[in-house]
């Protein structure tokens, strides 16, 4: 039987899209060919890509003048791209530091001008979303990592800013209804909320782009990849085949709004159990908890070894908490299903 996966990344995809997958390594497309041993460039996967775009674009609800496209380099390439594509020459840039990838995400855009930390919640171990901080007006744009990954916590709203609105959604992309237009540039390594490692999205505002008075090397500007449609040089085929796949999934359940209903009900029960049984406690700040990871811990390590084994037991797996926060974390990604939040829960209330 397969596990119930909580990994945190890479981590669950829905088994049809598994299996479907599978199958295209075999024979894509009844061709007699494998996925990924045809040209990139014939007709079949051509329309494979298209369909990807379009499937993105129509989920998020994007109008006119937004680029969809798949890169490769992980969402820690556009670490830098963001600021090799918006921050001007002599430019500044606004960062929320919210947790490791926002560092990380911030020290790459120091490689390229003035770098103003807004607010930072590393004071309390990253355990909560700093609120009532400005904005410099002067800044070319603002960075914010809207789920972080490692404790759990969420933005729930995003600020305002004169200057452009840029966000990592990599690990809560797809999860919930947002309006997607607020912001000027998004991106997210598919491993979370999409597809395999592999292929990494990003959505641009066309209108942005080619006014920072740089010159960018071709892999590097998003004009390239938006002008060659995500084939400028050989795409990761496989990564874009399996995300088609996983976006026309959540297309048929009902989109983002039927997602969004199921992730809230397995993220409330989870929370519930966290906050009703004296033997757990949750890490982060209750208003900012993330719908996508659930971080916790025992309140008495002696019972460790016993909910250990009694998880395992139950065929649970990736639930040990990131190395720099400890204890436990439930990734409940879109495709894990509310019956393993169920049988975690189960588990959780066998602690006392
Ligand atoms: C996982 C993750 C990253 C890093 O993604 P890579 O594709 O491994 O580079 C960046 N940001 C967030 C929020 C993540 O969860």
């Amino acid at each position: 039987m397969k596990k119930h996966n909580f990994s945190a990344g890479p981590c669950i995809l829905p088994q049809e899209v598994l299996k479907k997958a599978s199958d295209a390594i075999l024979n894509f497309n009844n061709d007699n060919l494998s996925l990924i041993e045809i040209s990139h460039r014939s007709k079949p996967f051509v329309a494979v890509m298209d369909k990807a775009i379009s499937l993105v674009k129509e989920l998020l609800n994007l109008p006119e003048g937004y680029s969809a496209m798949f890169l490769q380099g992980g969402a820690s390439m556009q670490f830098l791209m963001t600021s090799y594509n918006l921050m001007k020459v002599d430019g500044k840039a606004a960062y929320l530091d919210t947790g490791a990838w926002s560092s990380k995400a911030l020290k790459e855009a120091k490689l390229f001008g003035e770098v103003d930390v807004v607010a930072s919640s590393k004071d309390k171990g990253y355990n909560y979303i700093p609120k009532n901080y400005t904005i410099p007006s002067d800044t070319d744009y603002l960075h914010l990592t809207s789920n972080n990954t490692i404790y759990g916590t969420q933005l729930k709203d995003f600020p305002k800013t004169e200057g452009l609105l840029v966000c990592d959604m990599s690990s809560d992309i797809f999860s919930r209804q947002i309006d997607f237009t607020q912001f000027d540039l998004i991106y997210a390594g598919a491993q979370k909320n999409m597809g395999p490692a592999g292929a990494t999205l990003v959505i641009v505002k066309d209108e942005i782009l080619g006014k920072t008075g740089r010159k960018i090397p071709s892999m590097l500007d998003y004009q390239t990849h938006i002008d060659k449609e995500s084939m400028f040089n050989t795409p990761p085929v496989f990564a874009v085949f399996t995300s088609m796949l996983t976006l026309q999934w959540l297309k048929d359940l009902g989109g983002i709004a039927a997602i969004e209903k199921i992730n809230e009900e397995k993220a409330a029960l989870l929370y519930a159990e966290i906050d009703n049984n004296p033997a757990f406690v949750g890490f982060a700040a209750k208003e900012d908890r993330s719908s996508m990871n659930v971080t916790f811990n025992l309140t008495d390590q002696n019972n460790q070894e016993k909910f250990d084994k009694l998880w395992n037991e139950a065929g649970i797996n990736g639930l040990k908490g990131h190395r720099s926060v400890g204890g436990y974390r439930a990734s409940i990604y879109n495709a894990l299903p509310l019956e393993s939040v169920e049988v975690l829960v189960n588990v959780m209330k066998q602690i006392k």
